[in-house]
């Protein structure tokens, strides 16, 4: 793994790897990382489904400790840290927010990244072809579902969970490609609601850059790709380079 640490700060944005007991290497991977380079990121963007899943802070696992504890070590080095809900995370609450030492964001955060005005979210929310899901994610992810969820007993919450990933995994190998992409048309309306030229999201595991032209300027959609085993990405920044891909 090389170092991207130049005399330069820079940001990274990082998204979708999934960490799980079933692959370790990702997330030792980011571990890595981190520790290798954590004298020069200024500030860490995590763009959700940090985790494979997660019913609940109080769910705590050696995997999960192993992550909050880099995080905090990063954070008390002087990275600032924040985090945004995935779709497979979203249960995360200001208990393990608090152990990363990481500031937990709303999905459609807007940032100055050197100048350039930012729309960063996790993705699922542009997916508004996905009827069923946007259905579906409008009722599970609202703050009463949420805290009906939390007060279930660990393991019931843990059955629900297994059943609900069965469920999802089987309803989308029957849903066309297109369908659980982005729509151009939110893209666009994101965009020009919040007067950004760059968005930055995760979720389709498309990794890719997008041109726009939206009314009065053109924008960039910066898509952020899965980790697997063999490799993982971001995107870094700083006041001399433009946002670009890295390999991990
Ligand atoms: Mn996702």
């Amino acid at each position: 793994m090389a170092k991207i640490c130049s005399e330069k700060k820079c940001t990274v944005f990082i998204s979708d790897t999934h960490f799980s007991d079933d692959y370790p290497e990702i997330a030792q991977r980011f571990i890595d990382f981190l520790k290798l380079n954590m004298s020069c990121i200024e500030t860490l963007y995590l763009l959700g489904d940090l985790f494979d899943a997660w019913i609940g802070d109080d769910n705590m696992t050696a995997l999960s400790e192993k992550i909050s504890e880099t995080l905090a070590q990063c954070a008390d080095a002087g990275m600032k840290i924040f985090f945004l809900h995935g779709n497979r995370d979203y249960l995360i609450g200001q208990k393990f927010a608090n152990a990363c030492n990481m500031t937990l964001l709303n999905d459609k955060t807007v940032i100055s990244l050197y100048g350039k005005k930012t729309l960063l979210m996790h993705g699922d929310l542009l997916c508004t072809d996905d009827h069923a899901y946007q259905r579906y994610r409008k009722i599970m992810f609202s703050s009463f579902m949420k805290k009906i969820s939390l007060m279930l007993p660990l393991n019931l919450r843990k059955r629900v969970a297994k059943k609900l990933r069965k469920a999802s995994q089987d309803s989308n190998a029957t849903k066309q490609i297109t369908i659980m992409d982005v729509s151009e048309i939110s893209v666009i309306q994101a965009l020009e609601d919040n007067h950004a030229e760059l968005l930055i999201h995760g979720h389709t595991h498309r990794e890719g850059i997008h041109t726009l032209e939206l009314t009065h300027q053109s924008a960039q959609r910066m898509v952020l790709g899965a980790w697997d085993n063999s490799q993982g990405n971001a995107i870094i920044a700083n006041e001399i380079d433009a946002p670009h891909f890295i390999r991990i």
